[in-house]
């Protein structure tokens, strides 16, 4: 089992029991209007959770992705609409590996403030994020932004955009930069679309549009490092979207077991029927599994290990598709009733579905594992050879 220090178990527990009094109360409304609570966010930078990634000479905890992820695994259990507001992550790393001194001391205390989220996607690049469109024209000094993105988490709420743009699309790769965007500084800059959401009711998914926005040259994250830059936020988010999965894939487990003891057929717990308990056994022994490769992928990436990207995708793709097995079989469990909004294991499992596509879909993943395998195999072939 992955050992956590005492200070990383309180501070789980801390979280886990915070969510349950001040966030469960607040899923109800969220999934019947589908609008971000504004008491989560509070509720967040309240308890230092927005600046958890943050250095602590800007006011935050500097903590690493263990600790991210254990914090989000907790907020899942009760609801992953609401993780979905820490979207900051994105912005948050980006400045903290990327940023220079002025530009983390004029962006951090804006994303605490107001929230943020990292925007890449567009209708025409979603897994192919090379081929976006949305273009910056270099006017010397600042930067004049046209484009279009969508499907953007927490777009509705952010006060800061981490902006994936490009300044030669012919150059795929090379001509990507990243822009970071002060919503009340980029007229021209509109949310104009919440999607209507499966799941995930009560968080934002936006559409991002961008006319004639004049961005200066000093917002520049890493230069013309940012696809070695996004590449680097994607192996700290992976652990997360899969401490999410974690997250609502025990809550389903634990959900189902008490249900199944606790309703009677043919004169007997459901749970004594060995089509129950076994699909039960699965499930656990599955979350245990997504557990331990999702803490061990984190690890890897907090010691910048060199299998991060390859187990940041496995520990992605594995436990993400777990969650979705697990949330779907805690419906089977309870029958009609887990089919009906009277129990959250519906919830759960429309939820589920989008851990399995953002961050990169798990077929994405399974190229970027394929991909890293491939490489080890030459590199110990050639060092065979040699
Ligand atoms: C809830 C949610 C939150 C999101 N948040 C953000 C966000 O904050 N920021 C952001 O930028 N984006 C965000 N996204 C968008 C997400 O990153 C994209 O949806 C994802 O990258 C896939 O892109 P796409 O939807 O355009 O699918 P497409 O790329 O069009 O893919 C369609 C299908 O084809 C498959 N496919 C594509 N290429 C290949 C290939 N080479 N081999 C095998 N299969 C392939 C995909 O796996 C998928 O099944 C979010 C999406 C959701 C659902």
């Amino acid at each position: 089992m992955t050992a956590f220090t005492p200070e990383q178990e309180l501070f789980a527990d801390t979280v886990f029991n915070v969510a349950r009094d001040k966030i469960t109360p607040l899923v109800p409304r969220m999934e019947d209007d589908d609008r971000v609570p504004p008491e989560l966010a509070d509720l967040y930078r309240q308890m230092g959770w927005l600046a958890l990634l943050v250095p602590e000479r800007f006011g935050g905890s500097e903590a690493g992705v263990t600790e991210w992820t254990l914090m989000v695994e907790q907020l899942a259990r009760v609801s992953l609409a609401a993780v979905q507001v820490l979207e900051s992550m994105g912005p948050i790393i980006l400045l903290r590996y990327f940023g220079t001194e002025e530009q983390q001391a004029r962006f951090y205390p804006r994303i605490i403030e107001s929230t943020g989220c990292f925007a890449a996607t567009e209708p025409e690049a979603g897994s192919d994020i090379a081929s976006i469109r949305t273009t910056a024209v270099d006017k010397g000094g600042y930067f004049v932004v046209n484009g279009r993105k969508q499907f953007i988490g927490n777009a509705g709420e952010s006060g800061v955009i981490a902006l994936l743009v490009t300044v030669d699309s012919r150059s795929k790769t090379k001509g990507l930069r990243i822009l970071m965007v002060d919503r009340n500084e980029a007229a021209g800059l509109s949310v104009t679309r919440e999607e209507r959401k499966m799941g995930l009711r009560g968080a934002s998914l936006g559409e991002v549009t961008l006319d004639d926005v004049e961005v200066p040259v000093s917002n520049l994250i890493a230069g013309e490092r940012a696809f070695h830059a996004v590449q680097v936020l994607f192996d700290m988010g992976r652990p997360s979207a899969a401490g999410q999965a974690v997250g609502v894939a025990r809550a389903a487990t634990d959900y189902a077991i008490n249900y199944a003891l606790g309703r009677h057929q043919f004169g007997r717990p459901v749970f004594d029927f060995q089509g129950v308990s076994f699909t039960l056994a699965n499930m656990a022994m599955n979350v245990e599994a997504a557990r331990e490769l999702t803490y061990a992928a984190a690890a890897e990436v907090d010691r910048g290990g060199p299998r991060r990207t390859e187990l940041s995708s496995m520990a992605k793709a594995f436990a993400t598709d777990v969650a979705m097995s697990v949330t779907t079989d805690a419906v089977q469990c309870l029958g009609a009733a887990g089919y009906t909004q009277d129990h959250p294991v519906e919830r759960m499992m429309r939820d589920a579905k989008a851990l399995q596509i953002f961050v990169g879909t798990n077929q994405l993943q399974r190229m970027i594992i394929a991909r890293e395998l491939r490489q080890r195999a030459a590199g110990a072939s050639a060092g065979r050879d040699a």
